[in-house]
Protein backbone atom coordinates (compact mmCIF):
# COMPACT_ATOMS: atom_id res chain seq x y z
CA UNK A 1 0.00 0.00 0.00
CA UNK A 2 2.71 2.48 0.77
CA UNK A 3 5.19 1.63 -2.57
CA UNK A 4 1.40 2.13 -4.38
CA UNK A 5 0.64 5.57 -2.41
CA UNK A 6 3.93 6.38 -3.78
CA UNK A 7 3.61 5.59 -6.68
CA UNK A 8 0.28 7.41 -7.52
CA UNK A 9 1.98 10.60 -6.51
CA UNK A 10 4.49 10.27 -9.34
CA UNK A 11 2.24 9.84 -11.61
CA UNK A 12 -0.57 12.76 -11.25
CA UNK A 13 0.05 13.83 -14.87
CA UNK A 14 -1.97 10.79 -15.99
CA UNK A 15 -5.39 12.23 -13.76
CA UNK A 16 -6.39 8.52 -13.44
CA UNK A 17 -7.22 9.66 -10.04
CA UNK A 18 -9.97 11.99 -8.62
CA UNK A 19 -8.84 11.48 -5.12
CA UNK A 20 -6.46 9.96 -3.50
CA UNK A 21 -7.55 8.38 0.04
CA UNK A 22 -3.62 7.81 1.83
CA UNK A 23 -4.27 7.68 4.90
CA UNK A 24 -8.02 5.04 4.77
CA UNK A 25 -5.45 3.13 2.49
CA UNK A 26 -2.80 3.18 5.18
CA UNK A 27 -5.56 2.95 8.60
CA UNK A 28 -7.11 -0.04 6.40
CA UNK A 29 -3.24 -2.05 5.18
CA UNK A 30 -2.94 -1.92 9.25
CA UNK A 31 -6.12 -4.10 9.64
CA UNK A 32 -4.81 -6.17 7.19
CA UNK A 33 -1.62 -6.79 9.03
CA UNK A 34 -3.00 -7.42 11.97
CA UNK A 35 -5.26 -10.19 10.39
CA UNK A 36 -2.03 -11.31 8.90
CA UNK A 37 -0.45 -11.43 12.07
CA UNK A 38 -3.05 -13.65 13.57
CA UNK A 39 -3.81 -15.97 10.76
CA UNK A 40 -7.03 -14.72 9.88
CA UNK A 41 -5.93 -13.64 6.53
CA UNK A 42 -9.25 -12.51 4.35
CA UNK A 43 -9.46 -13.60 0.95
CA UNK A 44 -8.28 -9.75 -0.80
CA UNK A 45 -5.83 -8.89 2.63
CA UNK A 46 -4.26 -6.11 2.03
CA UNK A 47 -4.53 -5.70 -1.86
CA UNK A 48 -4.80 -2.23 -2.56
CA UNK A 49 -7.51 -1.09 -5.30
CA UNK A 50 -8.73 1.52 -7.05
CA UNK A 51 -12.69 2.57 -7.06
CA UNK A 52 -13.89 3.97 -10.03
CA UNK A 53 -16.02 7.48 -8.58
CA UNK A 54 -19.09 5.57 -10.30
CA UNK A 55 -19.42 3.53 -7.33
CA UNK A 56 -20.82 5.53 -3.69
CA UNK A 57 -18.45 5.04 -0.98
CA UNK A 58 -19.20 5.87 2.44
CA UNK A 59 -18.19 9.20 3.46
CA UNK A 60 -15.47 9.55 0.15
CA UNK A 61 -16.45 12.48 -2.25
CA UNK A 62 -18.16 10.21 -5.13
CA UNK A 63 -18.52 12.33 -8.43
CA UNK A 64 -19.28 10.27 -11.55
CA UNK A 65 -17.08 12.32 -13.39
CA UNK A 66 -19.83 15.54 -13.56
CA UNK A 67 -19.78 18.04 -12.04
CA UNK A 68 -23.67 17.86 -10.72
CA UNK A 69 -22.60 15.34 -7.41
CA UNK A 70 -19.88 18.25 -6.49
CA UNK A 71 -19.96 17.62 -2.78
CA UNK A 72 -21.82 14.32 -2.49
CA UNK A 73 -20.60 12.53 0.00
CA UNK A 74 -22.62 8.89 0.32
CA UNK A 75 -23.90 7.92 3.68
CA UNK A 76 -24.08 4.20 2.22
CA UNK A 77 -21.47 2.03 0.45
CA UNK A 78 -22.14 0.04 -2.69
CA UNK A 79 -22.66 -3.56 -2.92
CA UNK A 80 -19.60 -4.25 -5.13
CA UNK A 81 -16.89 -1.71 -2.67
CA UNK A 82 -18.36 -3.36 0.48
CA UNK A 83 -17.66 -6.89 -0.45
CA UNK A 84 -14.19 -6.40 -1.29
CA UNK A 85 -13.28 -4.56 1.90
CA UNK A 86 -15.57 -7.07 3.59
CA UNK A 87 -12.70 -9.62 1.74
CA UNK A 88 -9.55 -7.53 2.80
CA UNK A 89 -9.03 -5.25 0.02
CA UNK A 90 -7.83 -1.86 0.73
CA UNK A 91 -9.12 1.49 -0.89
CA UNK A 92 -6.28 3.68 -2.62
CA UNK A 93 -8.51 6.39 -3.84
CA UNK A 94 -11.31 7.07 -6.29
CA UNK A 95 -10.70 6.95 -10.36
CA UNK A 96 -11.93 9.33 -12.86
CA UNK A 97 -14.35 8.51 -15.73
CA UNK A 98 -16.34 9.67 -18.22
CA UNK A 99 -19.16 11.65 -17.36
CA UNK A 100 -21.79 9.33 -15.60
CA UNK A 101 -19.38 6.53 -17.70
CA UNK A 102 -20.71 7.95 -21.06
CA UNK A 103 -17.97 7.82 -23.48
CA UNK A 104 -15.34 5.79 -24.91
CA UNK A 105 -12.67 8.37 -24.22
CA UNK A 106 -12.52 9.21 -21.08
CA UNK A 107 -12.80 12.77 -21.99
CA UNK A 108 -15.92 13.25 -21.12
CA UNK A 109 -14.85 13.78 -17.42
CA UNK A 110 -16.06 16.94 -15.73
CA UNK A 111 -12.59 16.87 -14.20
CA UNK A 112 -10.51 16.74 -17.29
CA UNK A 113 -9.39 13.58 -19.35
CA UNK A 114 -7.28 10.51 -18.43
CA UNK A 115 -3.95 9.59 -20.54
CA UNK A 116 -2.87 6.29 -20.88
CA UNK A 117 0.47 5.58 -20.40
CA UNK A 118 1.39 3.69 -23.44
CA UNK A 119 2.99 5.94 -26.38
CA UNK A 120 2.85 5.43 -30.02
CA UNK A 121 6.40 4.34 -30.80
CA UNK A 122 8.81 7.38 -31.45
CA UNK A 123 6.18 9.93 -30.08
CA UNK A 124 5.16 11.90 -27.30
CA UNK A 125 1.54 12.39 -28.56
CA UNK A 126 -0.75 11.52 -25.37
CA UNK A 127 -3.17 8.82 -26.26
CA UNK A 128 -6.45 8.13 -24.71
CA UNK A 129 -7.56 5.30 -22.34
CA UNK A 130 -10.51 4.25 -23.11
CA UNK A 131 -13.90 5.04 -21.42
CA UNK A 132 -15.32 5.15 -19.76
CA UNK A 133 -13.45 3.14 -17.39
CA UNK A 134 -10.26 5.08 -18.52
CA UNK A 135 -9.01 5.88 -15.25
CA UNK A 136 -9.51 2.29 -13.96
CA UNK A 137 -7.09 0.94 -16.84
CA UNK A 138 -4.69 3.45 -16.84
CA UNK A 139 -4.32 3.32 -13.25
CA UNK A 140 -3.38 -0.52 -13.29
CA UNK A 141 -1.67 -0.35 -16.78
CA UNK A 142 0.65 2.12 -15.07
CA UNK A 143 0.94 0.18 -11.72
CA UNK A 144 -1.56 2.81 -9.62
CA UNK A 145 -3.42 -0.45 -7.89
CA UNK A 146 -3.16 -3.82 -7.96
CA UNK A 147 -6.77 -3.82 -9.76
CA UNK A 148 -9.69 -1.80 -9.80
CA UNK A 149 -13.43 -1.69 -10.07
CA UNK A 150 -15.17 -0.76 -13.05
CA UNK A 151 -18.40 -0.82 -14.76
CA UNK A 152 -19.63 -1.70 -18.38
CA UNK A 153 -23.11 -0.30 -19.82
CA UNK A 154 -21.72 -0.59 -23.45
CA UNK A 155 -18.42 -2.10 -23.25
CA UNK A 156 -16.63 0.48 -20.25
CA UNK A 157 -14.26 -2.45 -18.60
CA UNK A 158 -13.30 -4.44 -22.11
CA UNK A 159 -12.79 -1.23 -24.44
CA UNK A 160 -10.63 0.59 -21.71
CA UNK A 161 -9.06 -2.65 -21.16
CA UNK A 162 -7.93 -3.23 -24.92
CA UNK A 163 -6.54 0.22 -25.24
CA UNK A 164 -4.23 -0.46 -22.29
CA UNK A 165 -3.23 -3.99 -22.50
CA UNK A 166 -5.06 -4.86 -19.35
CA UNK A 167 -7.96 -7.52 -18.70
CA UNK A 168 -11.13 -6.51 -17.80
CA UNK A 169 -14.58 -8.66 -17.72
CA UNK A 170 -17.82 -7.86 -17.56
CA UNK A 171 -20.35 -10.51 -15.89
CA UNK A 172 -23.44 -11.61 -16.96
CA UNK A 173 -26.12 -9.38 -15.91
CA UNK A 174 -27.14 -9.53 -12.80
CA UNK A 175 -23.66 -11.54 -11.24
CA UNK A 176 -22.97 -8.11 -9.55
CA UNK A 177 -25.26 -5.97 -7.43
CA UNK A 178 -25.99 -2.84 -9.12
CA UNK A 179 -26.84 -1.53 -5.58
CA UNK A 180 -24.93 1.86 -4.46
CA UNK A 181 -23.44 2.18 -7.88
CA UNK A 182 -24.60 5.36 -9.45
CA UNK A 183 -27.11 4.58 -12.44
CA UNK A 184 -26.23 5.21 -16.07
CA UNK A 185 -28.61 2.23 -18.42
CA UNK A 186 -30.55 0.16 -15.40
CA UNK A 187 -31.35 -2.45 -17.53
CA UNK A 188 -27.37 -2.85 -19.17
CA UNK A 189 -25.20 -1.87 -16.16
CA UNK A 190 -22.88 -4.17 -14.77
CA UNK A 191 -19.78 -4.01 -12.34
CA UNK A 192 -16.55 -6.20 -13.17
CA UNK A 193 -13.04 -5.66 -12.54
CA UNK A 194 -9.57 -4.32 -14.12
CA UNK A 195 -6.72 -5.75 -13.16
CA UNK A 196 -3.36 -6.78 -15.04
CA UNK A 197 -3.99 -10.78 -15.22
CA UNK A 198 -6.88 -13.08 -16.13
CA UNK A 199 -6.12 -14.78 -12.68
CA UNK A 200 -6.17 -11.52 -10.90
CA UNK A 201 -9.58 -10.29 -12.95
CA UNK A 202 -10.73 -14.57 -11.38
CA UNK A 203 -10.24 -13.25 -7.82
CA UNK A 204 -12.07 -9.37 -7.54
CA UNK A 205 -14.73 -10.94 -9.43
CA UNK A 206 -15.23 -13.73 -7.26
CA UNK A 207 -15.38 -11.08 -4.33
CA UNK A 208 -17.20 -8.03 -6.24
CA UNK A 209 -20.46 -10.57 -7.25
CA UNK A 210 -22.98 -12.50 -5.44
CA UNK A 211 -26.33 -12.10 -4.41
CA UNK A 212 -27.84 -8.84 -2.42
CA UNK A 213 -31.88 -8.30 -1.78
CA UNK A 214 -31.67 -4.85 -2.36
CA UNK A 215 -30.92 -5.18 -6.26
CA UNK A 216 -34.57 -6.87 -7.61
CA UNK A 217 -32.20 -7.91 -10.16
CA UNK A 218 -28.86 -9.36 -8.90
CA UNK A 219 -29.24 -13.44 -9.11
CA UNK A 220 -29.36 -15.51 -6.20
CA UNK A 221 -26.92 -17.66 -7.56
CA UNK A 222 -23.91 -19.01 -5.67
CA UNK A 223 -20.80 -17.24 -6.98
CA UNK A 224 -18.15 -20.41 -8.03
CA UNK A 225 -14.86 -21.24 -7.68
CA UNK A 226 -13.69 -18.34 -10.72
CA UNK A 227 -9.81 -18.97 -9.54
CA UNK A 228 -9.96 -22.76 -9.88
CA UNK A 229 -11.74 -22.15 -13.56
CA UNK A 230 -8.69 -20.13 -15.04
CA UNK A 231 -6.72 -23.13 -15.17
CA UNK A 232 -9.47 -25.53 -16.63
CA UNK A 233 -8.01 -25.24 -20.37
CA UNK A 234 -10.25 -25.31 -23.50
CA UNK A 235 -9.96 -29.18 -24.78
CA UNK A 236 -13.37 -29.97 -26.01
CA UNK A 237 -14.16 -26.20 -26.17
CA UNK A 238 -16.13 -24.96 -29.04
CA UNK A 239 -15.27 -21.47 -30.07
CA UNK A 240 -17.52 -19.55 -32.42
CA UNK A 241 -16.01 -16.73 -34.62
CA UNK A 242 -19.19 -14.81 -35.49
CA UNK A 243 -18.64 -13.79 -39.21
CA UNK A 244 -20.85 -10.19 -39.17
CA UNK A 245 -17.77 -8.76 -36.68
CA UNK A 246 -15.63 -8.71 -39.75
CA UNK A 247 -16.63 -5.26 -40.05
CA UNK A 248 -15.95 -2.71 -43.31
CA UNK A 249 -12.80 -1.02 -42.62
CA UNK A 250 -11.69 -3.39 -40.27
CA UNK A 251 -8.07 -2.88 -40.48
CA UNK A 252 -5.43 -6.24 -41.32
CA UNK A 253 -3.89 -6.19 -38.11
CA UNK A 254 -7.21 -6.58 -36.06
CA UNK A 255 -7.96 -9.58 -38.71
CA UNK A 256 -4.78 -10.61 -38.38
CA UNK A 257 -4.94 -10.36 -34.28
CA UNK A 258 -8.03 -12.42 -35.02
CA UNK A 259 -6.52 -14.78 -36.66
CA UNK A 260 -4.09 -15.61 -34.06
CA UNK A 261 -6.52 -15.78 -31.53
CA UNK A 262 -8.34 -18.62 -32.82
CA UNK A 263 -5.03 -20.46 -33.90
CA UNK A 264 -3.91 -20.22 -29.98
CA UNK A 265 -7.14 -21.41 -28.97
CA UNK A 266 -7.17 -23.95 -31.69
CA UNK A 267 -3.68 -25.21 -30.47
CA UNK A 268 -4.60 -25.53 -26.99
CA UNK A 269 -7.24 -28.14 -28.00
CA UNK A 270 -10.41 -26.26 -28.74
CA UNK A 271 -12.39 -26.61 -32.01
CA UNK A 272 -13.06 -23.63 -33.86
CA UNK A 273 -16.52 -23.08 -36.05
CA UNK A 274 -17.27 -20.16 -38.04
CA UNK A 275 -20.93 -19.19 -36.84
CA UNK A 276 -23.73 -16.75 -37.60
CA UNK A 277 -25.35 -13.63 -35.57
CA UNK A 278 -27.43 -12.27 -37.97
CA UNK A 279 -28.73 -9.38 -36.10
CA UNK A 280 -25.13 -7.50 -35.20
CA UNK A 281 -25.81 -4.22 -37.47
CA UNK A 282 -28.54 -3.28 -35.52
CA UNK A 283 -26.79 -3.41 -32.55
CA UNK A 284 -25.32 -0.24 -32.20
CA UNK A 285 -28.04 2.17 -33.18
CA UNK A 286 -30.44 -0.04 -30.70
CA UNK A 287 -27.93 0.33 -27.89
CA UNK A 288 -27.88 4.36 -28.89
CA UNK A 289 -31.48 4.61 -28.55
CA UNK A 290 -32.17 2.28 -25.42
CA UNK A 291 -29.25 3.62 -23.25
CA UNK A 292 -29.93 6.96 -23.77
CA UNK A 293 -33.32 6.71 -22.72
CA UNK A 294 -32.73 4.67 -19.70
CA UNK A 295 -30.55 7.71 -19.02
CA UNK A 296 -32.62 10.33 -19.51
CA UNK A 297 -34.45 8.53 -16.77
CA UNK A 298 -32.20 7.99 -14.31
CA UNK A 299 -30.53 11.27 -14.71
CA UNK A 300 -33.93 13.18 -13.62
CA UNK A 301 -32.96 12.54 -9.94
CA UNK A 302 -30.05 15.43 -10.25
CA UNK A 303 -32.64 18.32 -9.53
CA UNK A 304 -30.15 20.11 -7.27
CA UNK A 305 -32.45 19.23 -4.03
CA UNK A 306 -31.23 15.83 -3.30
CA UNK A 307 -27.42 15.48 -4.23
CA UNK A 308 -24.45 17.75 -5.04
CA UNK A 309 -24.60 21.17 -6.78
CA UNK A 310 -27.34 23.62 -6.27
CA UNK A 311 -27.25 26.76 -8.55
CA UNK A 312 -29.75 28.97 -7.61
CA UNK A 313 -32.74 30.32 -9.46
CA UNK A 314 -36.09 32.79 -9.29
CA UNK A 315 -38.44 30.11 -8.13
CA UNK A 316 -38.03 26.46 -8.12
CA UNK A 317 -37.90 25.37 -11.48
CA UNK A 318 -35.24 28.27 -12.29
CA UNK A 319 -33.18 26.58 -9.77
CA UNK A 320 -33.99 22.83 -11.67
CA UNK A 321 -32.85 24.26 -14.94
CA UNK A 322 -30.01 26.19 -13.52
CA UNK A 323 -28.35 22.89 -11.69
CA UNK A 324 -28.87 21.34 -14.38
CA UNK A 325 -27.86 23.45 -17.09
CA UNK A 326 -24.24 23.81 -15.31
CA UNK A 327 -24.00 20.93 -13.48
CA UNK A 328 -24.26 18.21 -16.81
CA UNK A 329 -21.83 18.27 -19.26
CA UNK A 330 -22.37 18.56 -23.36
CA UNK A 331 -22.40 14.79 -23.81
CA UNK A 332 -24.93 13.90 -20.73
CA UNK A 333 -27.02 16.53 -22.25
CA UNK A 334 -27.02 15.07 -25.80
CA UNK A 335 -28.00 11.65 -23.85
CA UNK A 336 -30.74 13.07 -21.98
CA UNK A 337 -32.08 14.86 -24.97
CA UNK A 338 -31.51 11.95 -27.43
CA UNK A 339 -33.18 10.02 -24.47
CA UNK A 340 -36.45 12.06 -24.00
CA UNK A 341 -37.15 12.20 -27.28
CA UNK A 342 -37.59 8.68 -27.83
CA UNK A 343 -39.50 8.02 -25.36
CA UNK A 344 -41.89 10.95 -26.16
CA UNK A 345 -45.52 10.09 -26.99
CA UNK A 346 -45.18 10.44 -30.64
CA UNK A 347 -41.85 8.31 -31.26
CA UNK A 348 -42.17 5.94 -28.36
CA UNK A 349 -43.13 2.82 -30.83
CA UNK A 350 -40.93 4.19 -33.30
CA UNK A 351 -37.66 4.33 -31.59
CA UNK A 352 -37.80 2.61 -28.37
CA UNK A 353 -40.16 -0.28 -29.14
CA UNK A 354 -38.49 -1.06 -32.16
CA UNK A 355 -34.94 -0.85 -30.27
CA UNK A 356 -36.42 -3.44 -27.57
CA UNK A 357 -37.26 -5.49 -30.24
CA UNK A 358 -34.22 -5.68 -31.84
CA UNK A 359 -32.20 -6.40 -28.67
CA UNK A 360 -34.97 -9.74 -28.27
CA UNK A 361 -33.54 -10.47 -31.49
CA UNK A 362 -29.39 -9.92 -30.84
CA UNK A 363 -30.17 -12.25 -27.78
CA UNK A 364 -31.67 -15.01 -29.88
CA UNK A 365 -28.96 -14.54 -32.17
CA UNK A 366 -26.62 -15.81 -29.32
CA UNK A 367 -29.37 -18.56 -27.91
CA UNK A 368 -29.09 -19.97 -31.07
CA UNK A 369 -25.55 -20.12 -30.54
CA UNK A 370 -25.52 -21.73 -27.70
CA UNK A 371 -27.77 -24.33 -28.36
CA UNK A 372 -25.96 -25.08 -31.47
CA UNK A 373 -23.02 -26.06 -28.75
CA UNK A 374 -20.90 -23.47 -29.03
CA UNK A 375 -19.08 -22.56 -25.41
CA UNK A 376 -17.65 -19.38 -26.13
CA UNK A 377 -17.22 -16.71 -28.94
CA UNK A 378 -14.20 -14.64 -30.23
CA UNK A 379 -14.26 -11.69 -31.37
CA UNK A 380 -11.71 -8.64 -31.75
CA UNK A 381 -12.67 -6.00 -28.42
CA UNK A 382 -12.63 -2.79 -30.53
CA UNK A 383 -12.31 -2.36 -34.13
CA UNK A 384 -8.83 0.01 -33.77
CA UNK A 385 -6.19 0.09 -31.32
CA UNK A 386 -6.27 3.28 -28.79
CA UNK A 387 -6.35 6.84 -30.55
CA UNK A 388 -4.37 10.36 -29.24
CA UNK A 389 -6.53 12.49 -27.32
CA UNK A 390 -8.65 14.98 -29.10
CA UNK A 391 -8.62 12.92 -32.30
CA UNK A 392 -11.73 12.16 -32.08
CA UNK A 393 -13.81 14.30 -29.50
CA UNK A 394 -14.37 17.21 -31.29
CA UNK A 395 -15.90 15.27 -34.17
CA UNK A 396 -19.06 13.56 -34.96
CA UNK A 397 -20.09 11.68 -31.70
CA UNK A 398 -21.67 8.90 -34.25
CA UNK A 399 -17.18 8.42 -35.01
CA UNK A 400 -16.98 7.99 -31.15
CA UNK A 401 -19.54 5.46 -31.02
CA UNK A 402 -18.52 3.18 -33.21
CA UNK A 403 -16.03 1.91 -30.53
CA UNK A 404 -18.46 0.66 -29.23
CA UNK A 405 -19.75 -1.94 -32.18
CA UNK A 406 -17.95 -4.98 -31.08
CA UNK A 407 -19.04 -4.32 -26.84
CA UNK A 408 -22.61 -3.07 -27.25
CA UNK A 409 -24.27 -6.35 -28.45
CA UNK A 410 -22.71 -8.31 -25.23
CA UNK A 411 -24.71 -5.83 -22.88
CA UNK A 412 -27.80 -5.64 -25.03
CA UNK A 413 -28.14 -9.75 -24.20
CA UNK A 414 -27.00 -9.87 -20.64
CA UNK A 415 -24.30 -12.02 -21.35
CA UNK A 416 -20.73 -12.05 -19.93
CA UNK A 417 -17.70 -10.80 -21.73
CA UNK A 418 -13.96 -10.50 -21.33
CA UNK A 419 -10.93 -8.44 -22.95
CA UNK A 420 -7.88 -10.05 -23.02
CA UNK A 421 -4.47 -8.35 -24.03
CA UNK A 422 -3.30 -10.28 -27.15
CA UNK A 423 -0.51 -8.50 -29.21
CA UNK A 424 0.67 -4.64 -30.13
CA UNK A 425 -0.15 -3.04 -33.51
CA UNK A 426 2.75 -1.87 -35.81
CA UNK A 427 2.73 1.52 -33.96
CA UNK A 428 3.58 -0.20 -30.25
CA UNK A 429 0.02 0.31 -28.87
CA UNK A 430 -1.75 -2.82 -27.45
CA UNK A 431 -4.83 -4.71 -28.84
CA UNK A 432 -7.33 -6.90 -27.15
CA UNK A 433 -9.30 -9.69 -28.07
CA UNK A 434 -12.85 -10.26 -26.61
CA UNK A 435 -14.47 -13.64 -25.60
CA UNK A 436 -18.35 -13.95 -25.04
CA UNK A 437 -19.50 -16.69 -22.83
CA UNK A 438 -23.06 -18.39 -21.69
CA UNK A 439 -25.35 -16.68 -18.90
CA UNK A 440 -23.82 -17.03 -15.90
CA UNK A 441 -20.92 -18.96 -17.64
CA UNK A 442 -17.76 -16.40 -16.88
CA UNK A 443 -15.77 -20.17 -16.04
CA UNK A 444 -15.39 -20.86 -19.03
CA UNK A 445 -14.76 -17.57 -20.19
CA UNK A 446 -11.62 -17.32 -17.87
CA UNK A 447 -10.26 -20.49 -18.89
CA UNK A 448 -10.42 -19.31 -22.65
CA UNK A 449 -8.98 -15.88 -21.73
CA UNK A 450 -6.18 -17.80 -20.15
CA UNK A 451 -5.34 -19.61 -22.91
CA UNK A 452 -5.29 -16.64 -24.84
CA UNK A 453 -3.28 -14.30 -22.71
N1 LIG B 1 -19.12 4.09 -24.87
C1 LIG B 1 -20.42 3.66 -24.47
C2 LIG B 1 -21.30 4.85 -24.18
O1 LIG B 1 -20.81 5.93 -24.24
C3 LIG B 1 -20.32 2.72 -23.32
C4 LIG B 1 -20.32 3.36 -21.99
C5 LIG B 1 -20.29 2.36 -20.87
O2 LIG B 1 -20.15 1.16 -21.07
N2 LIG B 1 -20.45 2.89 -19.68
O3 LIG B 1 -22.45 4.72 -23.91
Amino acid sequence: TQAHIEALEKARVLNAYLLETPERALAMADVSDAKIAAGEGRPLEGLPLGIKDLFCTHGVHTTAGSKILEGFEPHYESAVTHNLWRDGAVMLGKLNLDEFAMGSSNETSAYGNVISPWRRNGSDAPIVPGGSSGGSAAAVAAHLCLGATATDTGGSIRQPAAFTGTVGIKPTYGRCSRWGTVAFASSLDQAGPIARTVRDCAVLLGSMSGPDSRDTTCVDLPVPDFEAAVSRGVKGLTIGIPKEYRVDGMPAEIQRLWDQGAEWLRAAGAEIREISLPHTQYALPAYYIVAPAEASSNLARYDGVRYGLRVPGKDIVGMYENTRAAGFGREVKRRIMIGTYVLSAGYYDAYYVRAQKIRTLIKRDFEAAYEAGVDAILTPATPSAAFGVGEKASADPVEMYLNDVFTVTVNMAGLPGIAVPAGIDAQGLPLGLQLIGRPFDEETLFATAQAVE
